[in-house]
């Protein structure tokens, strides 16, 4: 991005100021629904309808000191966006607001002081784990098109706020990694031209792109070469996580299962023990000095800049193998095909996911972790409603009205049920501690039995006759007639 390395030089030596809150300003500017363009409170669609109400404020800020401005897109994910039916366009949304933040830093900057644009990320107001409201791909998709939208725009990086867990944030990096593979050969090519030096040595960009997602420090040091946290190196790079679906029966989501699962993941090489040299022997990094960092000269619009990044060569670990392992091409890693056997506890749901520690890739920090999502098969019979299972049964109009015992099937075999004599249709009865364990507390729910009954459509002449009989006795007819009396009593 723009001004990446100029912003991770700054911050080396003083403090940076960010700007203060949007929604309360954009509120004092007090926008009619004109302004809105038909879509009162949608703050973010003001960056296409109102770019000058978005500038003034941005220019307050900037005119007030801030170092920093974070461009007007907080809600300008698809998702957020669907409220107003606005979420094809939120691409479009968020490269408009990056331009308008772009131009109002431009604008401020001097040599002495440059200011800088970052991109607002987020919220989401769906969530994987909690609610499991939206799936980690939709996620993730959500956070691409927004990271693009905001690196077209211009904006010197991105400010990721995602709320509820950390598979959100998971979500939002695959989606930045994907931006970045998509814009890294184009914004390349705009580094090149602005600064005349090679993309490969630009910070912000080194590796043109992430390959997969191996935890946060991979991502940080792509963003930021590996320095912005103190020292913070590839020397302590997680594997990356993995994902796998499973399907799931009605039962081995209510009672819990072992299943074993077949991956193929990386693994340290056995013949380097994972140091990718050849009878594990390292010499001492020739480009680096052993140091495992180096000092590189950026021109930028504001000067030629120092600054110390991660040495390629050696990956800052100041070694490099005299000679490759052969097994793993240098690699340390190769794939392995491997069982794992999950254990899935009983009353896990569609749509859950579960997390494997220590099953994902291996890496030079540890492995990363597995998340196992679940897809659970609908029943022939039962239906669940959380903990409980709703079975309805059919039964005939004379069993309703004379009563009867009937075996009924429930997740544990088969059980009496004594439906006495009057019973109505619709009437739920309640067989406690037959449904499906609480997958957090253990706590049995119910199985609910719903009786419908069935009125019959055609009578035997016979049947007919039965019928009539039992209509012409008094005791039969006593609540009909009890109605009508009443209702007579209110109107003659
Ligand atoms: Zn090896
Ligand atoms: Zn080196």
């Amino acid at each position: 991005m723009k001004n990446t390395a100029s912003l991770l030089d700054i911050l080396d030596s003083r403090i940076l100021i960010a700007d203060g809150a949007m929604g309360t300003m954009i509120q004092r500017a007090n926008p009619s629904d004109r302004d809105f363009g038909g879509y009162p409170g949608c703050n973010e669609y003001l960056c296409v309808t109102k770019p000058d109400i978005v500038a003034n404020i941005h220019s307050a800020y900037l005119d007030a000191g801030a170092d920093i401005i974070e461009t007007n897109t907080f809600g300008a994910t698809p998702v957020v966006l669907e409220e107003y039916g606005l979420e094809a366009r939120s691409e479009e949304i968020n490269t408009a607001a990056a331009k308008i933040a772009r131009k109002c830093a431009n604008d401020f900057s001097t040599g002495s002081k440059p200011r800088f644009v970052a991109g607002s990320m987020g919220p989401t107001t769906k969530s994987i784990f909690v609610t499991a409201s939206a799936t980690f791909d939709d996620l993730a998709e959500n956070y691409l098109i927004q990271s693009k939208g905001l690196i077209t725009g211009g904006v010197d990086f991105l400010l990721l706020e995602t709320a509820h867990d950390m598979l959100n944030i998971k979500a939002g990096l695959t989606g930045i990694n994907e931006a970045f593979a998509m814009l890294g050969d184009e914004t390349r090519r705009s580094n090149y031209d602005r600064f005349g030096t090679a993309g490969e040595d630009f910070q912000g960009f080194q590796n043109g792109g992430f390959e997969g997602f191996g935890g946060f420090e991979d991502i940080f040091d792509s963003f930021f070469g590996g320095d912005i946290f103190g020292g913070r190196s590839k020397r302590n790079r997680r594997g990356a996580d993995l994902k796998y679906e499973m399907e799931l029966d009605f039962e081995e989501a209510a009672f819990g299962i072992k299943q074993d699962i077949e991956l193929t993941r990386l693994v340290d090489c056995e013949d380097c023990k994972g140091t990718g040299a050849d009878n594990g022997k390292m010499a001492t990094c020739t480009a680096c000095n052993g140091k495992g960092k180096k000092k590189n000269s950026i021109r930028t619009p504001f000067g030629i800049i120092a600054q110390m990044t991660t040495c390629n060569s050696c990956r800052g670990h100041g070694n490099i193998p005299e000679k490759e392992c052969r097994t793993c091409s240098g690699q340390g890693r190769k794939k392995h095909k491997r069982k794992v056997t999950v254990k899935i506890p009983a009353g896990v749901d569609n749509g859950s996911t579960l997390r494997v520690s220590g099953e994902g890739d291996a890496g030079e920090a540890g492995n990363g972790d597995l998340y196992v999502e679940l897809f659970v098969k609908p029943h022939k019979v039962f239906e669940r409603e959380g903990n409980h299972v709703l079975l309805t049964v059919p039964i005939s109009f004379s069993q309703a009205a004379l009563g009867l015992e009937i075996d009924i099937p429930t997740l544990k075999g088969d059980t009496t049920l004594k439906i006495p004599a009057g019973t109505q249709s619709h009437i739920i009865f309640r067989m406690r501690g037959k449904g499906i364990p609480d997958v957090h507390t253990g706590s049995v729910g119910d199985q609910l039995v719903k009786i419908i009954v069935r009125t019959p459509t055609s009578l035997s002449k016979k049947h007919k006759e039965i019928l009539e009989e039992l209509a012409e006795k008094k005791e039969n007819m006593e609540p009909e007639k009890d109605f009508f009396t009443k209702f007579k009593e209110k109107f003659v």
